[in-house]
């Protein structure tokens, strides 16, 4: 009953997820709660202090605890920087929880994505790799990058952001930052989606209802063979093969994870394009040496729980 446990928490949106988990990825217990957008700071970190300790009155065991939250995040103060979906801005996220704990525990902060990642390596697909990506594709696109088993970080939080790299900055179509032909603007739910408006009146024969257009229905009329749902499917697997291709280029990882609810429901009509343009746009060796695959965690609030042990590690390494 000793071995050591940590709490992971993964704050969205919409919901705050909490888990009580050991070393292994074996959950304890759990619980998910709404985020409540309109609350002020102070409430909602009462709320979460206060399922904390109620967890910390439960466990003794409990060492650490690992937060995700998505944006930007300064993880060595712990600071959420622009959490747009909570109106969170600058938060200091770990001196709020902190103040609140009935005893002192050590408190990670890390972008969601980077989260993803480590989850891998402690308790997914990643387990052993020391080299390799993380790209998590859902509503938009962005990635991780583990290089001799440490987080890359950027000067400003904001590392590889490759869902805003252009791969048709003439042609493309205009993405929410700016740019024209970002990769997420094919290969994301976003993406899927103003796809198919795009190229529309093109296919008249498809089953798709114009002003009803989703990413669920795209994949499931691609299933069926319709022509624009293969169309938004097909561009989606070659732009996303670039993307995969930079990375091999540029990292040289043994593994590319693709995480993300999106890429687990439509893979299998991604794969091909995928895989053919990889190769094209690879250097051999660097080719050979690189496996797609995706994600194996899907719980978010777990892979926060891992953040502890992957700090634990970097610290006896450095
Ligand atoms: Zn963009």
């Amino acid at each position: 009953m000793s071995q050591p446990l940590t709490i992971g928490l993964d704050i969205g949106g919409t919901k705050m997820a909490f888990v009580v988990a050991d070393r292994q990825g074996n959950i304890c217990d759990e619980i998910t709660l709404p985020t409540l957008v309109g609350d002020s700071h102070d409430v909602t970190f009462e709320r979460i202090a206060n399922q904390i300790n109620v967890y910390l009155q439960q466990y003794e065991a409990i060492e650490g605890i690992g937060i995700g939250v998505p944006g930007p995040v300064d993880s060595e103060n712990g600071i959420a920087i622009n959490a747009v979906n909570m109106l969170w801005e600058n938060v200091q996220v770990s001196d709020e929880l902190s103040k609140r704990l009935i005893r002192p525990l050590p408190i990670y902060v890390e972008n969601d994505v980077n989260v993803g990642a480590i989850g891998e390596q402690l308790f997914g697909v990643a387990q052993g790799v020391s080299n390799y990506i993380y790209l998590a594709i859902g509503t938009g696109l962005g990635g991780a990058v583990m290089i001799n088993n440490q987080i890359m970080r950027g000067v400003s939080h904001s590392e590889m952001e490759i869902g805003h790299v252009s791969v048709d900055p003439i042609h493309g179509r205009e993405c929410t930052c700016g740019l024209r032909g970002c990769v997420e603007m094919s290969i994301s739910g976003k993406g899927f989606v103003a796809n198919a408006k795009q190229h529309y009146a093109d296919y008249p024969n498809t089953k798709m209802v114009e002003d009803n257009i989703t990413t669920h229905e795209i994949i499931r009329l691609s299933d069926e063979g319709d022509e624009l749902a293969r169309f938004v499917t097909d561009e989606a697997g070659v732009v996303l093969g670039i993307a995969c291709a930079w990375c091999t280029s540029i990292f040289n990882p043994s593994i590319i994870i693709l995480g993300g609810g999106l890429i687990h429901a439509s893979y299998h009509l991604l794969e091909d394009k995928l895989q053919e343009t990889l190769k094209q746009r690879t250097l051999i060796q660097n080719y050979e040496a690189v496996t797609i695959s995706l994600s194996k965690l899907t719980n978010a609030a777990l892979g926060a729980s891992a953040l502890v042990w992957y700090y634990k590690q970097s610290k006896v390494k450095s």
